[in-house]
């Protein structure tokens, strides 16, 4: 069983339990993508398996009236067991969300992972003309670029800063870098992008940045969060009429997620401690 300390980040260990949390959460006007805990596999047969769970769980959304949808990572579904795996696995999942009409989001992560991943994004998007959508990275130097070629293609596309410890000759290391990319990089998403734009961050400078775009541009645009981070932020954005999702993960691999989320915050932690010595 997951500790309540634990419960704050993460949506249960079982699908029934992140159904529950997609139920409340819709409760609140925000909307669910769901993560199945899991990533670097490098055996086929590990990312059949949560490959299958996503096929279930895009059947299961489907058949209710939840607004929730799922975000995968390349490497739960084969990448490191192969790129035709990984395309092989991330093109069942695009189908079966096209067939059951719910979203599928696909996760990026570090920067050795960023070409094959664009190019079977780009490909599957074609195919079910839109449907799916990429999480692209304001750390990296090269989105400026995968921005340009991603205009025309379908789907969406959320902006993060980058979770991945990228080296200097590819990345932005220093945070003013990094927040001014991501400035720069939206912009370009609320001139160029006919819509389709995710803003996925918590920071509230840019998220009153992206307010600001759009009244310019009239671009339509959608904020993602974290489960458990700044959540009452959520439901004012809701309040004030934006659409909001919270990234929710659940699953029995809870741990790593759980102590990822302690150490990059110092309110985190305490809150954790506090919380061991029963405070
Ligand atoms: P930061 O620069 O970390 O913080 C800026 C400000 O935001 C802080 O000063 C504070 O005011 C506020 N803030 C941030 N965190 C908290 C908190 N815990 N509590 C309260 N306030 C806070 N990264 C990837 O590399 N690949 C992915 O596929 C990916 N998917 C993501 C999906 C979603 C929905 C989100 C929200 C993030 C994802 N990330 C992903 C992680 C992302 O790259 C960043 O590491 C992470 O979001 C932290 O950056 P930030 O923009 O939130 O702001």
């Amino acid at each position: 069983m997951i500790p309540p300390i634990a419960s704050q980040f993460v949506a249960g260990e079982t699908p029934a339990a992140a159904f529950d949390h997609i139920r409340e959460t819709n409760e609140d006007g925000v909307k669910v993508i769901l993560n199945l805990l899991g990533e670097h596999y490098d055996n086929r047969a590990e990312a059949d398996q949560d490959t299958a769970t996503y096929l279930q769980l895009v059947r299961d959304i489907g058949n209710t009236d939840l607004d929730a949808c799922v975000s995968v990572k390349p490497s739960q579904i084969g990448l490191d067991a192969g790129d035709d795996v990984f395309r092989e696995n991330f093109r069942a999942i695009a189908e079966a969300g096209d067939q059951h009409d719910v979203f599928v989001w696909c996760d990026m992560e570090d920067h050795t992972t960023t070409d094959v991943t664009l190019d079977a994004f780009e490909e599957f998007a074609r195919e079910f003309e839109g449907g799916i959508g990429l999480c692209v990275q304001a750390n990296l130097k090269r989105t400026k670029d995968d921005l340009r070629r991603l205009v025309d293609v379908p789907g969406k596309i959320r902006l993060v800063k980058g979770a991945y410890d990228e080296p200097r000759e590819v990345a932005y290391k220093e945070k003013s870098e990094v927040d001014a990319a991501y400035r720069e990089y939206l912009e370009f998403m609320f001139e160029q992008f006919e819509g389709g734009i995710a803003v996925g961050s918590h920071d509230p400078a840019m998220i009153e940045f992206a307010r600001e775009l759009h009244d310019e541009y009239g671009t339509d645009f959608e904020v993602q969060m974290l489960m458990g981070v700044r959540e009452d932020a959520q439901r004012e954005l809701v309040a004030d009429g934006y659409e909001v999702w919270q990234y929710a993960p659940y699953g029995g691999k809870w741990f790593s997620y759980f102590y990822r989320r302690v150490r990059e915050r110092k309110e985190n932690a305490l809150f954790a401690l506090r919380a061991v010595v029963g405070q």
